[in-house]
């Protein structure tokens, strides 16, 4: 798993960035923005059992795909990591997530606590993850019924289980307190770079400094 640090076009190994937060706290809006902004990452489309949103399209938000497609790649190993949240099965294709890294991209997840646990025992030397707190609790109901695409008990729903999905914040290399979208993003826009130009990960360092020193 190599490719080329956009800042230093020496070989590194590619990143998978996680960002979790409980409902409504502007992670859907953060992750959009960072692919907005940076080409070397994609995002890792999941497949879930939920039925789509109003404006959720199939392939872009997720898959939506029926419980017994679900438990078929389940058999099939065929997820990376899955979960049940809200009552509903979620997890993260293979493959796609195999081909960016190939391909030279990192790659962003936006999963639970519980995926997030999987991902760390399966690779945790490659996983970033970043957490996402909402300013407070008023705000996070605001955003929650402002979006208007749930109905009132699947808000408090989201809402009640807020607690325990915020319980999880120190299993997280980053929290962010998503005050405000533009910070927050310059925020997330930091770590990827400072995550990027980690030693460990540059794995062309060496042959980079040799063949400098060569010349000196
Ligand atoms: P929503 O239904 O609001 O789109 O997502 C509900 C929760 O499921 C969010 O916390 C989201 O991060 C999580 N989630 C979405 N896809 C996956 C996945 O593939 N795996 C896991 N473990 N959680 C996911």
């Amino acid at each position: 798993m190599s490719n080329l640090n956009p800042h230093t076009h020496i070989p590194r190994r590619g990143i998978l960035f996680v960002m979790s937060s409980p409902s409504g706290a502007g992670k859907t809006t953060l992750s959009r923005k960072l692919l907005g902004a940076d080409a070397n990452i994609s995002m890792s489309v999941s497949v879930t059992t939920r039925k789509p949103r109003p404006g959720e399209v199939d392939g872009r938000d997720y898959h939506f795909i029926s419980q017994a497609q679900f438990d078929k790649m389940v058999h099939d190993k065929q997820l990376l990591e899955w979960a049940t949240v809200f009552g509903n099965s979620y997890g993260t294709p293979r493959k796609p997530v195999e081909v960016a890294l190939n391909v030279g991209c990192d790659v962003l997840f936006d999963i639970d606590w519980q995926g997030t646990q999987q991902l760390a025992q399966a690779m945790e030397d490659d996983l970033v993850r970043i957490f996402i707190l909402p300013p407070s609790a008023e705000i996070l109901r605001d955003r929650l019924i402002g979006r208007n695409q749930d109905s009132s008990s699947v808000v408090a729903k989201r809402m009640a289980e807020a607690p325990r999905e915020i319980s999880h914040w120190p299993e997280y290399d980053y929290v962010i307190v998503n005050d405000e979208i533009e910070s927050s993003h310059r925020q997330i826009t930091a770590i990827v770079m400072a995550e990027r130009l980690r030693r460990r990960r540059q794995v062309g360092l060496t042959e980079f400094v040799r063949a400098m020193t060569k010349q000196l």
